[in-house]
């Protein structure tokens, strides 16, 4: 490993070791809110030394997937987080080399492999209309950070996407979360964005509760949340093995009701059918994707 894994540090601020911030957007290389969104608050994090304690780092994702925007370039980054792949000698393929270089810098450098005081957030979007939402790593100390954000958060979805960068830091430990914040490349989702990273930077203590973005942030992550169910729970996930030949129904948005049977998409030309009842999230209206749609059921 040479020094390559610098390139993807946007910023960093912060002085005390202690305690760690990454915040990351890009992963996947379509979605580019998740940079603006670090982009725009870093102006003002900085020019009132607004950060009290701890160090923030400020990344971005698959550099040559948001070079070519696209998702990825061969395999999705965000689905690639798994020891076999991050310890093989032999893949090195770009999406494999972001994978390593991500890895290096967030788990040697940033961390120094001790995980405890460490918070991940990991901006996306997503190509339905509406629905803003967060998903928690399977540990407690991420499902209250999920909590704090008032918007909807979905559990047991980290343990069933195998290799996210989302479960693998989870499982070592750290507070961490996926802030899926609107429709791609939209100034609704940058500014969504933004304002969870002054709700997450304010929930660590990094900044003060008190500060103007952090109020205006939080006010507009309860508006945009206010009609939908909040807490959830996965009970399907479709997953693709081609995703060339899956077309889905058109109308569909995150947390829009289904019921059990109801006509979803098209596979391989046959009908795909719902399995349950309940809330459909993330149906996929993109070119790539390894999942079609998902079941989400309010949790009792
Ligand atoms: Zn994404």
């Amino acid at each position: 490993m040479e020094t390559e894994y610098v390139q993807h540090i946007i910023d960093i601020i912060g002085k005390d070791e202690d305690k760690k911030f990454i915040i990351i957007g890009g992963i996947h290389g379509n979605e580019k809110s998740g940079i603006d969104a670090i982009i725009n608050v870093l102006p003002d994090l900085k020019k009132h030394s607004l950060v009290q304690k701890g160090k923030i780092y400020f990344l971005k994702g698959n550099l040559p997937a948001l070079e070519h925007n696209d998702r990825f370039i061969e395999k999705d980054l965000n689905r690639l987080w798994l020891d076999e792949n991050i310890f093989s000698e032999s893949n090195s393929t770009p999406d494999f080399i972001q994978l390593k270089e991500l890895y290096h810098l967030i788990a040697n450098e940033i961390c120094e492999n001790k995980f405890d005081n460490c918070y991940f957030l990991d901006l996306h979007t997503f190509s339905a209309k509406s629905g803003v939402f967060c998903i928690p790593a399977a540990n407690d100390k991420s499902v209250a950070f999920a909590k704090s954000f008032g918007v909807p958060f979905i559990e047991k979805l980290s343990d069933t996407l195998p290799g996210t960068a989302l479960s693998y830091f989870g499982n070592k430990g750290m507070t961490a979360l996926v802030f899926e914040g609107g429709t791609h490349n939209t100034p609704e989702a940058t500014l969504t964005l933004e304002a969870g990273i002054w709700h997450s930077l304010a929930y660590a203590e990094f900044i003060s509760p008190e500060l103007g973005k952090v109020k205006k942030g939080r006010e507009l992550l309860k508006e945009i949340s206010d009609n939908y169910p909040h807490h959830l729970e996965l009970v399907y996930r479709h997953k693709l093995e081609d995703y060339y030949n899956f077309r889905m129904n058109k109308g569909y948005f995150n947390f829009k009701p289904i019921k059990k049977s109801e006509f979803l998409a098209v596979q391989n030309n046959s009908k795909i059918t719902s399995p349950y009842s309940g809330y459909i999230l993330m149906p996929l209206y993109q070119r790539k994707g390894s999942d079609g749609f998902f079941i989400v059921r309010e949790k009792e």
